[in-house]
């Protein structure tokens, strides 16, 4: 935790294919280190309860939730895993992966979150990312990953909303990661942009 009393948190960036979720879960074995990751937390919430409904209601029609309520779920998460000792704020450093998606969310965040460096997975051969995203419908059962057309749209949706998120942080923290490499390569490179601002504990 910082004096001001808000925590440690790196962001992790990156669209559809760039490894986000393969490098999340890596990260998320080192100890001093939490990987939360938005939709996790959303899909965990009670399906019957008001905000399980809700939540439901937008996701499924491949809507974003609205920004106040996506925080609201996120504070409390992390408030009952602060709580429950899970989570210590004087150990821990945060990666956040899929919060915040939009900027409204990062004004909404700014109380909340001390963010030392945001990892900007960039993948610069659009064919990779297609073919990566093709692969992955046929090993995981995901339909909509398969139509290039489908892909296309997804990605320029994720230009387009994700681009002033980045912009809404001072440049200097961004740390572009070329994630056209193999895993370890990729993870190598985020490593080196970590070292400097993850606290030397064991
Ligand atoms: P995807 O990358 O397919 O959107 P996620 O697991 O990141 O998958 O999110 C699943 C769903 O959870 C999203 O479609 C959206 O409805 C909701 N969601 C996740 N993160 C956010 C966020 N930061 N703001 C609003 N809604 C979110």
């Amino acid at each position: 935790m910082t004096t001001d009393g808000r925590l440690r948190a790196v962001l992790l960036f990156g669209g559809p294919g760039s490894g986000k979720g393969t490098q999340g879960a890596v990260l998320g074995g080192l100890p001093n280190v939490c990987h939360l990751a938005m939709g996790d937390i959303f899909r965990a919430l009670d399906k019957q309860s008001g905000i399980g409904q809700e939540f439901l209601s937008y996701s499924t029609k491949g809507l974003l939730v609205p920004d106040e309520l996506t925080v609201r779920v996120w504070q409390q998460h992390v408030q009952d895993r602060v709580a429950s000792g899970d989570i210590r704020p004087d150990y821990h450093t945060l990666i956040l992966d899929g919060i915040p998606r939009t900027t409204d969310q990062v004004e909404l965040m700014a109380p909340h979150i001390d963010v030392r460096k945001i990892l900007h997975l960039v993948i610069h051969d659009e064919s990779v990312l297609v073919e990566r995203l093709k692969g992955r419908a046929l090993k995981g059962n995901r339909p909509d990953d398969a139509n290039e057309n489908v892909i296309c749209e997804r990605l320029r949706v994720y230009e387009e909303s994700t681009a002033p998120v980045l912009h809404a942080y001072d440049a200097s923290l961004v740390a572009d990661i070329n994630a056209d490499q193999a895993p370890l390569a990729v993870l190598s490179d985020i490593a080196a942009a970590l070292s400097k601002v993850l606290p030397a504990t064991i």
